[in-house]
């Protein structure tokens, strides 16, 4: 791949691009089907007006990136930020399209975003600016046309709020929305925890593949927010030793594990996990160099770059994260032999489970927990295999492997469908 200056590298879209086009090309893709998929096919940007709790008007700026709905409903998250940018919502679309087609689930992609700092507003402030966005959406939304879900800065409640705001626009409760919903409004069991699961999923892989077991393997993660904190609880229980979590503001690092439901307490009581007892106070940026068999990057984009790539000691890396590594960072890190389960699989549970709720939805049937736990694992296995075998048999690595596998699944289903003109 071509050298591309830092603000390139961190540039999410054309990290997205650089590895769609690399893919692209591998793939030998009709030229007119690279330019339909290189580009999102909707892009919606809106302006929310909304009276704050103090009498003044603030207005806040949304986006909603469709990128492809060939292959059924947009699917993505809504993520509420202050740095969030069209062009990373751009590349989390587009990433929705390919994670979507890699599990091979009948959706397309899409994400929304709001400029905005959730933990400056109030409860009443979010859910105005919530239900305004969502109104602002609301001929483009629908279970047949686009499906909102959470992402970062939204949980829950922002779900309940999107549904019953298109619910009241349309005279009737049309719980299949939105995913990610509370339980009792239509909500899946076992979504809350499916990224984490998904996370776990594909590590056991990882270690089927290389012969190693849960019991020897020393986890650091990075993030402790839906992700990261589920997939912490999920492999500590399973026998994983846990011996590192970074935050934004500190990290825990304990050689002999850490008691994962202990540091859930004390991060419930004290809204932060610094200051745990039961582990070493640590420096988050170095814990990512540390010594351990996985790394889980389960935060944000961007955190493993041309600049330290070279340091990481892990093995395994698995993106609980969408776009934690940078183009350069891979190069590198292909070089070490490291063993990466990109994005676009690794957290892929989510919005698999997220599929299962919105089938649930449509049906008014609703599963037990063991159910969808169960049809999880057999899907993203069946998906981890078919990235690993893709990268055998092209010689490219796993993120290439899981482009290409998902550019072809779209490409052929564009080809079937025919463009009408
Ligand atoms: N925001 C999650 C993701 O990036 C979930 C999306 C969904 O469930 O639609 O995959």
């Amino acid at each position: 791949m071509k050298t591309v200056s830092l603000e390139q590298e961190l540039n999410p879209w054309e990290a997205q691009a650089a590895r769609f086009d690399f893919a692209a090309q591998k793939l030998n893709l009709d030229e007119g089907l690279w330019k339909i998929l290189r580009y999102p096919q909707r892009e919606i940007i809106v302006h929310i007006p909304v009276a704050m709790d103090n009498g003044t008007l603030e207005v806040f700026t949304g986006f909603r990136v469709q990128h492809s709905i060939a292959r059924g409903p947009a699917k993505g998250g809504v993520r509420y930020s202050p740095d969030v940018t069209l062009d990373e919502v751009r590349a989390l679309a587009s990433w929705m399209t390919w994670k979507c087609a890699v599990v091979n689930i009948p959706f397309g992609g899409a994400k929304g975003g709001i400029i905005v700092d959730p933990k400056k507003l109030s409860l009443s402030e979010l859910e105005k600016m919530t239900r305004r966005y969502t109104a602002e959406l609301i001929e483009f939304l629908g279970p047949e046309k686009d499906v909102p879900a959470p992402d970062m800065g939204t949980n829950e409640q922002t779900m309940a709020w999107m549904m019953d705001t298109y619910s009241m626009h349309m005279r009737q409760t049309v719980t299949a929305v939105v995913t990610g919903k509370p339980i009792n409004i239509g909500g899946s069991r076992g979504r809350r925890e499916a990224t984490g699961r998904g996370v776990m999923i594909n590590c056991d892989e990882a270690l089927r593949k290389f012969e190693m077991s849960r019991e020897s393997t020393r986890v650091i993660i990075q993030g402790f927010g839906n992700v990261g904190s589920n997939a912490a609880k999920l492999m500590a229980d399973g026998g994983y030793k846990i011996v590192g979590i970074a935050e934004y503001d500190g990290g825990l690092f304990n050689k002999n594990g850490i008691n994962i439901d202990n540091l859930l307490e004390h991060r419930d009581r004290n809204k932060t996990i610094v200051g745990f007892p039961g582990a070493d106070a640590a420096d988050p940026r170095e814990l990512l160099l540390a010594d351990c068999e996985i790394l889980i990057p389960a935060a944000t984009e961007n955190v493993i770059t041309s600049q330290n790539a070279a340091g990481i000691k892990a093995r395994i890396i698995c993106e609980g994260a969408n776009g934690p590594t940078t183009a350069a960072a891979d190069e590198i890190l292909a070089d070490k032999k490291v063993f990466i389960i990109p994005d676009i699989l690794a957290n892929a549970g989510g919005v698999t489970a997220s599929y299962f709720e919105w089938v649930q939805d449509r049906q008014g049937y609703f599963w037990k927990e063991s159910a969808v736990n169960e049809q999880l694992e057999f899907i993203l296995r069946e998906a981890f295999e078919d990235v690993v075998h893709f990268s055998d048999t092209h010689g490219v690595n796993n993120r290439i492997a899981a482009y290409m596998l998902a550019i072809s699944r779209v490409a052929h289903t564009i080809k079937l469908r025919g463009i009408y003109a």
